[in-house]
Order: C-alpha cells, then sequence, then structure tokens
C-alpha cells in the first residue's frame, strides 16, 4: 500500500533507542547471552519470572520505587513499591505452600484489573505453581470449561464473581479445592466452601524462599482469543521471561525509571506478558487501570500519570480516533516517548492520525498467545511503513512459506509473495504445549518451522505485512484477498469507523467480497453513503479487489479483548451455526 513512510525526527530520537541499530544488535545477539543478563535466582537454583520481576529489584537500588500503581474506578491511586510487592507475593506463596499447593497446580485467577491479581499472579509463581487468568466478564459456561481443561486446583475470585458466577459451578469441578475471595478487607467474606483471601495473607509470613525453578517448568497457561473457534490453553515455561525481558528492551524501548502503561487486561497473554512480566524485569513504574475505556479518562491517565511508553490495541486507538483529534489536543503527552500496539493490524490511517494527535506514531508489532512475547516489530529506532508489522526481532527467525505436505514446508524466498508466517522455534517464550491438546499442537509444526496460521508477505527491505489470518482470507476469481488490505481502505473514508470484510459465496467467483461497516458519530447509513463507499473502494483498490456489498451495522463483533471476529460476520451472513461464543462481547 502507497502510503509514505514515517521519517523519524531527530525529536524522536532525542533519547537513544534500545535498540539503536537494528542490524548490529540482530547479529551480535543470541539468546543465552540475554540469558545470562538475567541471573536467575541465587545460587545457581533455575530461573524463575518472578524472581527476576520482583525480588531482584527489591534486594537492590529499585526497593523503593513504585512497580505497580493502581488507579481505581473512582479515583483511588494505590502505589505497590518493588520493595512491598516482594513481601505481598511472599506471603501469597506461603498461603499457597501452606494449603498444600505446589510445584505444577494450577492457580487460575477470575478477577478485575486489582491489585490482589497482580499479587497473586507473582505469589503463584514464585511458588512454582502454574498461573491461569481469566477474563472477569466471562459468563459461567467459559469459566467451566476453561478450569476444567487446566484442571484448576485453585481459584482466586471477588466474593461477587463468586456468587455470580462460580459458586454453582463446583459440583461440576471436582478438582478445584481452593476458593480465595477478595472482598472487604474490614471484615472476612465467609462464603461457605472458600477461604478469606485478605485474611489468610494478613496471617501469612513475610519470607519466602523460592523453591529451585527448572527454566522448562511450567508457569503460564493463556487461553487464546478465540476469534478463529474454540480457545486453546497455550502453556508457557519459567524461561519465557527471557524473551519478555528482551523483546519489553527493545520492542517497547522499556528502561527503568519508565512511566508505562499496558492498557491490556491480565486475562489475555498481552496483560500477564506485558502487563505484569516485561515491566517488572525492566524496572518501569507500571499503570494498572481498573476502570474500562474511556477517551477523556485515558488521555487524562497519560497527561496526569505521565506515561513515557503506552502500549495498547487497534480497537482502541480507532475509538480514540472516533473521539475526535481535537479533544486528544486538550491533553499534555509531554511525557510520551513511544507508543506501540498489538492485536490486530493497525490500519495504515491510525499511524499517521497518531502522529498527529500525540506527537508520535504508533509502533505496530505483531505476536500470538503462542508465541509469548513480540516476534515482529517496528522498532524506536526505524522508519514507519504505515501498514506493515515491522522486523523480526533480534534472535527471532521469520519466514514466508508454503506448505507442501503435512510434514514439509517451501520458504518462499522472493519478496512480496503472500504465505504463511513461520517462525523458526527455539525463542525462550514459544508455548510448549496446548494443555491437553498434544495432536493439536504437533499440527503446528511442520519442516522445522512453527506454522503461525497467519497470512504476510515480506517485502525486499526485510518488513513484514500483514495479510490475514489463513481462515479469514478471501478467494474469488482466482485472487486471493486479505481483509485488511480492504478494511483499511475503507478506514480512509471519514464516514467509517470500523470494517470487517469476509468472502460471501458466490456461483461465479468462488466467493465476493463483502464488507460490514459502522459509521461515525454524525452520519447516517443511506444508500448515498452506500454507494459513494463503493465506487470510494474500487477507485483506490480496483473491481476485482473492492468490495461488491456493504452493510451497515451499528457496531461489529468482537472478542473480548477487542479483536473483530470475521467468522462470526460470515457465520451469520450465511446462516450458519456461530460456533464458540465463549470471548464475544456482550454487546455484539
Ligand atoms: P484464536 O487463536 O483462538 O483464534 P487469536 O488468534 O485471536 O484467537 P491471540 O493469540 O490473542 O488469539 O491473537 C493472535 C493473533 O492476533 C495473531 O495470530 C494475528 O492474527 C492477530 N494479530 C496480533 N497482532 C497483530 C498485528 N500487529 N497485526 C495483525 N494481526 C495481529
Ligand atoms: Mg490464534
Amino acid at each position: 500500500m502507497p502510503w509514505a513512510a514515517i521519517v523519524k525526527s531527530p525529536a524522536d530520537r532525542a533519547v537513544v533507542p534500545n535498540l539503536d541499530d537494528y542490524a548490529r544488535v540482530r547479529a551480535a545477539f543470541s539468546w543465552p547471552a540475554a540469558r545470562a543478563e538475567l541471573g536467575g535466582l541465587p545460587g545457581g537454583r533455575g530461573l524463575n519470572i518472578a524472581y527476576e520481576a520482583v525480588d531482584r529489584h527489591a534486594a537492590g537500588p529499585r526497593r523503593d520505587q513504585v512497580a505497580l500503581r493502581w488507579l481505581g474506578k473512582d479515583g483511588e491511586v494505590r502505589d505497590l513499591t518493588y520493595g512491598r510487592l516482594r513481601t505481598l507475593t511472599n506471603r501469597f506463596a506461603n498461603v499457597l505452600r501452606s494449603l498444600g499447593v505446589g510445584r505444577g497446580d494450577r492457580v487460575y485467577t477470575l478477577a478485575g484489573r486489582m491489585p490482589e491479581l497482580y499479587v497473586a499472579a507473582l505469589g503463584t509463581l514464585k511458588n512454582r505453581s502454574v498461573f491461569c487468568p481469566l477474563f472477569s466478564a466471562f459468563g459461567p459456561e467459559p469459566i467451566r470449561a476453561r478450569m476444567t481443561i487446566g484442571q484448576a486446583r485453585v481459584l482466586v475470585t471477588t466474593e461477587a464473581l463468586y456468587r455470580r458466577k462460580v459458586a454453582d459451578l463446583r459440583a461440576a469441578l471436582p478438582d478445584l479445592e481452593h476458593v480465595l475471595l477478595v472482598g472487604d478487607r474490614r471484615r472476612p467474606t465467609g462464603v461457605p466452601g472458600t477461604r478469606d483471601y485478605h485474611g489468610l495473607t494478613a496471617a501469612a509470613a513475610d519470607a519466602f524462599e523460592i523453591g529451585p525453578t527448572d527454566p522448562e517448568d511450567p508457569a503460564l497457561l493463556h487461553f487464546t482469543s478465540g476469534t478463529t473457534g474454540t480457545p486453546k490453553g497455550a502453556v508457557h515455561v519459567h524461561d519465557a521471561v527471557v524473551a519478555h525481558h528482551i523483546t519489553g528492551r527493545y520492542a517497547l524501548d522499556l528502561r527503568p525509571g519508565d512511566v508505562f502503561w499496558c492498557t491490556a487486561d491480565p486475562g489475555w497473554v498481552t496483560g500477564t506478558s506485558y502487563g505484569i512480566v516485561a515491566p517488572l524485569t525492566n524496572g518501569v513504574t507500571s499503570i494498572v487501570d481498573e476502570a474500562e475505556f474511556d477517551a477523556a479518562r485515558w488521555y487524562a491517565i497519560l497527561q496526569d500519570q505521565g506515561v513515557s511508553v503506552w502500549y495498547t490495541a487497534p480497537t482502541a486507538i480507532r475509538m480514540l480516533m472516533k473521539a475526535g483529534t481535537e479533544l486528544a489536543r486538550t491533553y499534555d503527552f509531554g511525557a510520551l516517548r513511544f507508543l506501540a500496539s498489538v492485536g490486530e493490524p493497525l490500519n495504515p490511517e491510525a499511524v499517521v492520525w497518531s502522529r498527529e494527535a500525540f506527537g508520535h506514531p504508533f509502533h505496530d508489532n505483531w505476536w500470538q498467545t503462542e508465541t509469548g512475547g513480540i516476534m515482529i516489530a517496528n522498532f524506536a529506532a526505524m522508519d514507519i511503513r504505515p501498514g506493515s508489522m515491522g522486523r523480526p526481532l533480534p534472535g527471532v527467525e521469520a519466514a514466508i512459506v508454503r506448505k507442501i505436505a503435512a510434514d514439509r514446508v517451501e520458504v518462499v524466498e522472493a519478496p512480496d509473495v503472500q504465505g504463511e508466517l513461520a517462525l523458526r522455534p527455539g525463542w525462550p517464550s514459544m508455548f510448549r504445549a496446548y494443555w491437553g491438546e498434544e495432536a493439536r499442537y504437533r499440527t503446528c509444526f511442520a519442516g522445522g518451522w512453527y506454522l503461525t496460521g497467519d497470512l504476510a508477505r515480506r517485502d525486499r527491505d526485510g518488513y513484514f505485512w500483514f495479510v490475514g489470518r489463513a481462515d479469514d482470507v478471501i478467494k474469488t476469481s482466482g485472487h486471493l484477498i486479505g481483509p485488511f488490505e480492504v478494511e483499511s481502505v475503507l478506514l480512509e473514508h471519514p464516514a467509517v469507523a470500523e470494517a470487517g470484510v469476509i468472502g460471501k459465496p458466490d456461483p461465479v467467483a468462488l466467493e465476493v467480497v463483502k464488507a460490514f461497516v459502522s459509521l461515525k458519530d454524525g452520519y447516517e447509513p443511506t444508500p448515498e453513503l452506500r454507494r459513494e463507499l463503493l465506487a470510494f473502494a474500487r477507485t483506490r483498490l480496483g473491481a476485482a479487489v473492492a468490495p461488491k456489498e456493504i452493510e451497515f451495522k451499528p457496531a461489529l463483533p468482537r472478542t473480548r479483548s477487542g479483536k473483530i471476529m470475521r467468522r462470526l460476520l460470515k457465520a451469520r451472513e450465511l446462516g450458519l451455526p456461530e460456533g464458540d461464543t465463549s470471548t464475544l462481547e456482550e454487546s455484539a
């Protein structure tokens, strides 16, 4: 797509990026050297995520620096320093130990973004148990399904969520032995069959020695977003911390003392890898906002907290764009230095807009629950090609491949050819299993590559361009069309807030391109506007690629992590069963 590159200005480079020279850093990089930087548990007793995130700093000059700043919905602010976080996570680990919960046992959380969730996550890792966060807006069925798959032994949740969603499930969860309820600190929760989180942690000892941790010990169980089907439980090990740390430093440009805000909920992998682990290993102050999206609130947080590095998602960026540039202009974002986005393709329009609104462009990066950390990124030191995901991280080998047999692939060497995005296994945060689904795990690998299920192309300078998920690609009259390209063009029209594009079966063309569009405030879904959009897309994309049909929708179906569910648009269009909708946002 011929968008002009965003060339970094001297102001953009006023602070020399951690990754200042891509070619040089990449050539010199090795995972063993990166691992050696973290040091590991004292006495050579292995590598533990929570030790690297908390204890290493708590024992050094960062002890009194704020590690987590929690912003409550109602204006309350709670600061946890690295030192305090060490004590609280030690206590939680002691609680688990006293309950007989040990190495490898699964500890689940079902909670909004509250301090206890962060403490439970890190305390679980100290105890060498496996942490599995569930998104708090899940209903009883998705909760039951995920707890059954991972055989949850412990659940940390709130009194209200327990009563509403879990109490009736207990009989169906035979492995669940302990439920710890976070209630009002002033009185014990006292719900039958549960224990009081605050009572237990207050009585626990402040000191905890982390046991020997094999870097290959399972640490995290993360369910995928369910965009393309039933969510899968990806297993990550303690060694993943090496990738969290390095990618935080190189792809997000984190440095000690930064004020960092990752807007993702820990119910999704981004909210753990970059909402908990990477910021802490990198010694930053991490902002946690309990409230849901609100444009004015978000701008006020960026301004008032002096956020220097911000990591968010395209769906939020599109909502900010919808709220208008004027609103953004009333705030001072003087502390902001680096902006990054993940989760869905970032439309070029959004990259260009962000520079107007914030003075800095968003840097798109690509990864998945399965990869555990950022794999391809636009780096601070690089000029941005809007619409591109950027280049592979140091230590990450990415390629475009074509599958030629069940266990063989062919690497596409020529530039600008579309194929499946593949990664060479070996980076530390690669998933080690889909919990309980060995066969499904194995089908992700062929010919020495991990196949991502995403289609992309690489240009001659090594930048990767997202085309679409393999399942979403449209086959029409002998062409393969990625929905992203069509959606991005529709988004250039001033009336369009969001677009989702599918292939609709057609007797002649195999499939035709159909677009679902939601409009910005102030625009009406009239036949004239539909004709205008069809013509607008045809002029830019050509008749072969442009949508043949456009349908207006007040909103598009999205996952709770903010991804457009094209498979649902398609199922509804064709009157087919909707499949797994456990991650669908309620309003959709
Ligand atoms: P499921 O695997 O259950 O269908 P999911 O793939 O949406 O759900 P995640 O692991 O949360 O679950 O999301 C990873 C996917 O999100 C990637 O495979 C890709 O399709 C998409 N994605 C993430 N970042 C980007 C990006 N920067 N550009 C384009 N797509 C992205
Ligand atoms: Mg996926």
